[in-house]
């Protein structure tokens, strides 16, 4: 009797520890480069990894970037850009060559990367190379790595077309540069636009679990719950919800 229930108390911690597996999504961030941009690289299980937005541009964070991919024993198996304003790009090039990966982004944003060019005059840097080995997302796309798939959703407005990547079994979602720690991104750039912006958020972002995980381009993480109740540019968005 007390064999058979114990053998029910093990397969319980089994199913619970096999099902916390299952949602396990690690996040590592950096902070790199002048615009002190966050770049993540998340894996799972299987030690397949995402790179969203590598804003690494001197060696020295380069090697930031593959020695914590190395220490790790991850795996690389996708690119993402949330959308191409210089300082999420600055370290493309050096990923896709290392990791032999092609760059996911939306279609519209390569207006957004041939741009750059002001900003690398600006900065009195080259000139950055459209990469050729591109593969477009959408809104729905299904993208995967490893045993994780993430949910591509449209959040125009800060920039043209930038993409917000929603990991729904951990509820982690990774958004750029369209919602921060009590703020939002900035519409002051070419292509940018207050309300599709507040739009957005407000049908995007605001429609996901309070619990929801937010990491956001620049800052600290938040949650969709915390900017819900209290940041101060969407409070006249929370009247009209
Ligand atoms: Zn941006
Ligand atoms: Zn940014």
């Amino acid at each position: 009797m007390e064999i058979k229930f114990l053998i029910i108390a093990l397969e319980l911690i089994l199913l619970l520890s096999s099902h916390k597996n299952d949602d396990m999504l690690q996040v590592k961030s950096f902070v790199f480069n002048e615009f002190q941009e966050n770049t993540y690289v998340i894996w799972d299980q299987t030690k397949a990894c995402a790179i969203i937005d590598p804003g690494c541009y001197k060696s020295q964070e380069r090697l930031e970037l593959s020695d914590f991919i190395a220490k790790n024993e991850l795996k690389p198996e996708l690119l993402l850009n949330t959308h191409c304003h210089i300082d999420h790009v600055l370290g493309n090039d050096y990923v896709m060559a290392k990791y032999n990966l092609p760059l996911h982004l939306h279609k519209d944003e390569l207006k957004t990367y041939s741009d750059t060019k002001k900003w690398t005059a600006m900065f009195g840097i080259p000139p950055l190379v459209l990469p050729e080995n591109l593969v477009f997302l959408n809104a729905g796309t299904a993208i995967s790595f490893g045993e994780t798939s993430l949910e591509v959703l449209f959040t125009p407005g800060h920039s043209i077309a930038s993409l917000s990547f929603f990991h729904a079994s951990s509820l982690q979602l990774f958004a750029g540069d369209v919602l921060f720690k009590q703020s939002i991104g900035r519409t002051d750039l070419p292509s940018g636009n207050l309300n599709t912006l507040l739009n957005s958020i407000k049908e995007q972002l605001l429609v996901l679990p309070d619990e929801t995980i937010v990491y956001a381009g620049h800052n600290e993480p938040t949650s969709i719950g915390e900017e819900r109740r209290s940041n101060p540019f969407l409070r006249n968005l929370q009247a009209s919800l």
